[in-house]
């Protein structure tokens, strides 16, 4: 598999403080990545640099096949090129539909009146239908979005981020504050989205990355410490001093 997103000697610093220490990774087209790290290990800063939020004092940021710098581009262009990001909030337009928020996810780049008075087509009505079965909202889509678990907020967003056809998203804790039951139906959903997409997850609970099954990177200090399978990285000697703090 080649690298979709190249990450190379990057680092970034806030007042002197080294955030983000000379770190390189990679992610393969299609792949599936959890990444783990103590708090202050550098994981959002990682996502802002990579969404272009943040803009590294050294390193490379190589994307895609033909190997373009999103050094060069701003957040807009970057969401542009393929990578979309779902922070760990959701954030879905409580007072529509779970239909209409899939709508105006379609129709993003029309804004928002126009989606107002925009009578979907059917394909577009085609698409929603399997982006809400994707999601696990089929049953949903009449209902208004603020009426949702916050379990469902967080596939319907995942769900609109997938109909704009990322092929990298970035999710921050999608698991946090999710019943046991709504974290198996999470882990799913992603396994299932990473089919087509890359996706990288940052996680703190273990039991999901386990239910991911993926390879792990593990930051501390904004560089890379391990990276292998979970099994693999949690039995690393240094992982476990400075992470699972056994
Ligand atoms: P994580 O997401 O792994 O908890 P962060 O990327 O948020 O880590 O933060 C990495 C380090 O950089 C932390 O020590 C944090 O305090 C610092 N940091 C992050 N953003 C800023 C900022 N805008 N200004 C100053 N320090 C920051």
């Amino acid at each position: 598999m080649s690298a979709l997103l190249e990450v190379s000697g990057v680092s970034v610093s806030f007042d002197g403080f080294k955030a983000i220490n000379n770190l390189s990774f990679q992610i393969a087209e299609g792949e599936l990545r959890a990444v783990i790290g103590p708090n202050g290990a550098g994981k959002t800063t990682f996502m802002d640099i990579v969404t272009g939020k943040t803009r590294p004092d050294e390193g490379r940021v190589i994307w895609g096949d033909k190997s373009i710098s999103l050094l060069s581009m701003n957040e807009a262009q970057i969401a542009r090129e393929g990578i979309g990001r779902k922070f760990q909030k959701p954030t879905v337009f409580e007072d529509q539909s779970v239909r209409e928020n899939f709508l105006m996810a379609l129709k993003k780049d029309r804004g928002f009146l126009a989606v107002l008075f925009y009578r979907p087509s059917k394909a577009d009505l085609g698409r929603i239908d399997e982006l809400a079965e994707e999601v696990g909202l089929a049953t949903e889509l009449g209902r208004l979005a603020g009426e949702l678990s916050h379990g469902q907020k967080q596939w319907l967003e995942i769900g609109m981020l997938l109909a704009q056809e990322p092929r990298l998203l970035l999710v921050d804790e999608p698991a946090a504050g999710m019943t046991p039951e709504e974290r198996e139906h999470t882990s799913s959903l992603l396994v299932a989205a990473a089919k087509t997409r890359a996706v990288v997850v940052v996680e703190h609970d273990m039991e999901f990355v386990r239910r991911l099954g993926c390879k792990v990177t593990v930051l501390h200090e904004g560089a890379v410490l391990a990276e292998g399978s979970l099994d693999h990285v949690t039995s690393n000697a240094q992982v476990i001093d400075v992470y699972l703090g056994r």
